[in-house]
């Protein structure tokens, strides 16, 4: 069994938080084990949560638009979520609920080695990035321990504001040049340089 397929299974298994409780279906990720870039959304939807698989529903669809666009399948990057499980009624993950979550994003993370992280809405950037605001660094990658991380506003909010749409579209464009650039570009600076020189 795959390092993957062995984390999926204790995925299933969680009862770390009450969203086990609620669930239908466990939503660990899916993608190869060796894909380079792998996209962080928030939480399972209802589809999501029916189906087992991450980003099967409207913003889904979306984020597979944004792939082709840059000659990419779904089935070629990595995509999963901060939370594993869907929260009653699509609200916000709570703090609890993060938390308990958190090491299984690092062990996916640690097994996939992926060379570009592009976090898709407030909550997987700030599992990253705790005091990022989205509004300022979308679209502005950091070079962090050898990984670019890329923030980008979340394909189901930009799928309803024409603004953010653009900004999604624009975004997602800059992935190919960014990823021939993983090993010229440099390291971030420390937090408080990085603010002096508005990187983040
Ligand atoms: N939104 C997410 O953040 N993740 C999904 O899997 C689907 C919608």
């Amino acid at each position: 069994m795959s390092r993957l397929t062995e984390l999926y299974e204790e995925i299933a298994r969680c009862q770390r938080c009450e969203l086990a409780k609620s669930r239908t279906n466990t939503v660990p990720g899916e993608g190869p084990e060796d894909a380079e870039i792998m996209f962080i959304g928030e939480a399972p939807g209802f589809y999501e949560d029916q189906q087992g698989r991450p980003f099967v529903g409207a913003a889904g669809r979306f984020l597979e638009e944004l792939l082709s666009k840059i000659g990419l399948k779904r089935e070629d990057v990595y995509i999963c979520n901060v939370l594993k499980c869907r929260p009653p009624g699509n609200r916000d993950p709570l703090a609890s609920e993060l938390e308990a979550c958190r090491p299984f994003l690092e062990r996916q993370i640690e097994i996939i080695k992926p060379k570009l992280i592009v976090t898709l809405g407030r909550f997987a950037l700030t599992h990253f990035f705790p005091e990022a605001k989205i509004t300022r660094v979308h679209g502005q990658p950091r070079k962090v321990g050898g990984v670019i991380y890329y923030p980008m506003y979340h394909p189901a909010a930009a799928l309803h504001q024409p603004r953010w749409r653009s900004a999604v579209e624009e975004d997602f464009l800059r992935i190919p040049e960014l990823l021939a650039k993983v090993e010229e570009m440099e390291e971030a600076q420390p937090p408080e340089q990085a603010e002096q020189l508005s990187l983040f």
